[in-house]
């Protein structure tokens, strides 16, 4: 994505000033208003041996896995990217073409997209973790089936246990819906704190979404509002 295009999107979203988060944080004053630039959220340290252990153990699990039919088409598992011990963990519905293809989350243009949606609230894609409900990529990109999401429950479990993180982000319908158990549309789980097992949660429009619909970007960046504030709340 271009610097013009980036701004466009960012413009969309309500967002007068763009600045690029720098390695430096930023004073407690600044860091406590909410604006184009967020927070400061310092990297953590390197995960420690026994925890890259089991990291490393998962993560071949994941990528032998056969426990769906979706080994059958994958071309490779998506297990997921990121600060290992982040605060924030990004969950997303499941690989699509260009990420099946490169083996990462939120790749192309809604990965960019979402990018530059971190990027405003002062993070970069180092310092939180994204994976997906399914590290498999579904064929046509239709939507997970139930059987597929119980199948492959236990890895993202497994991931949130490793990370502890202190906020979720559930990116999109499918995803917030599996994460918190319920049916209910995305327009009455977006603007709202919900509980994962003790981490707050908070719901936001897929990029991949964003891109097809420009009129409920401010709808986005509110957000993204409404998380950084809860972050800072639960993060005390
Ligand atoms: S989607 Fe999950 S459960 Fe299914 S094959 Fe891939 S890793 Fe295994």
């Amino acid at each position: 994505m271009d610097k013009a295009t980036r701004l466009h999107y960012l413009e969309a979203m309500g967002i007068d000033v763009w600045i690029p988060r720098t390695s430096m944080p930023l004073p407690e004053a600044a860091a406590e208003s909410v604006d184009a630039e967020g927070p400061a959220i310092e990297a953590e340290p390197s995960a420690p041996a026994t925890e890259t252990d089991d990291w490393n153990l998962l993560q071949a699990e994941v990528s032998a896995c056969r426990k769906c039919g979706l080994c059958e088409t994958r071309k490779q598992t998506v297990f997921g990217s990121g600060n290992k011990q982040a605060d924030w963990l990004l969950i997303g519905e499941a690989p699509g073409q260009s990420e099946d293809q490169q083996g990462q989350p939120f790749v192309g243009s809604a990965g960019q997209l979402l990018t530059e949606m971190l990027r405003a609230i002062g993070l970069t894609r180092e310092e939180v973790f994204i994976a997906n409900i399914l590290k498999c990529r579904p064929p046509g990109n239709r939507d997970p089936k139930a059987d597929e999401i119980a199948a492959c429950h236990d890895y993202l479990q497994r991931q949130r246990a490793l990370i502890q993180p202190r906020i979720i982000l559930a990116i999109g319908r499918i995803a917030a819906q599996t994460l918190l158990n319920t049916d209910a549309p995305l327009s009455r789980l977006r603007g709202k704190v919900h509980n994962l097992e003790g981490t707050p949660v908070v719901v936001i429009y897929h990029p991949a979404y964003l891109l097809r619909s420009l009129i409920d970007k401010r709808k986005a960046w509110m957000d993204l509002q409404l998380a950084i504030k809860t972050y800072k709340e639960f993060k005390g």
